[in-house]
Order: structure tokens, then sequence, then C-alpha cells
């Protein structure tokens, strides 16, 4: 077993922060009221994940950012093990989750609070939010 899959969950890191316009504000600053925020089409209810000013699916500009369950699977994960970014600990998990509301609602994010070794594809996982200046908070997730 390589160092990478024993390493222990890393702590919170100087990730760098995304800027904050009227478009991405309900995804970086919504969990402020611990949810994750993501826009769903008024008129078909479809979620919409990245940002886009249409629905993909009906084309409507009835969108709106709406609380998520937070909550989905592991679709698929890699470890980065190189020190890409200065003051970012290495190893860390990229992952792909699907959230739980609709097939094809995915977002990256990191697992900093689950152990590498234990991440898999099919990992029940929740949100978290790691708090940072700015009233950015970043949604992450870990282990169910
Ligand atoms: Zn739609």
């Amino acid at each position: 077993m390589s160092d990478t899959a024993t390493a222990a969950p890393k702590a919170a890191s100087r990730r760098a922060l995304p800027r904050i316009t009227e478009v991405n504000a309900y995804f970086w600053c919504g969990g402020a009221d611990g949810n994750l925020h993501l826009l769903q089409c008024g008129a078909c209810k479809t979620w919409i994940h990245p940002y886009a000013a249409r629905c993909p699916k009906c084309r409507s500009a009835d969108i709106a950012p709406q609380p998520v369950s937070g909550r989905g699977h592991v679709v698929g994960f890699t470890v980065n093990a190189q020190p890409w970014i200065p003051g970012v600990e290495v190893p860390y998990v990229v992952a792909m989750v699907q959230l739980d509301e609709q097939p094809d609602l995915r977002m990256v994010t990191n697992m900093p609070r689950t152990p590498i070794a234990d991440v898999h594809i099919g990992q029940r996982v929740k949100v978290f939010f790691e708090p940072n200046p700015n009233d950015i908070f970043l949604p992450l997730f870990e282990a169910e």
C-alpha cells in the first residue's frame, strides 16, 4: 500500500478562492445557511450545474437557485499527489459526486475529511462547507 492510500484526511488548506459575481454568488456563498444551492428550471424542474443562463433541457430562462439535499455518491475520483498549488497539502482526493436530485447532476469536489484509502466508487457522501473570508463557503464532501 502506498503512502497515498494511507494518508490521513487533510485539514483546511490555503485554497484558491473564486471571484464572486452576481452569477455565481448563489453557489459559492449559499452555504451560509448550511445548504448547497444549485439552479433549477422553473418550467421543467431540471437541476442545472454548472451555471447556465438557460435551461439545457427546455431552454427556459426561468431559472433560480434552490437548495438541494447535499447528498449523493462518488462516481469517480483521483488522488492528486503533485504539489501544483503552493500551500495546498498533498495528497488529496478530487472526486466527481453525483447528487441525488438528478442522474446527470454532478460536481467536482474534494473530500478532505475522508481518509483517502476509504474513498471508493459508489460511496455515499454529504456536503459540508469550509468557510473562508468574503463569506465564501466552499462546498466539499465527506462520507455519510
Ligand atoms: Zn427547463
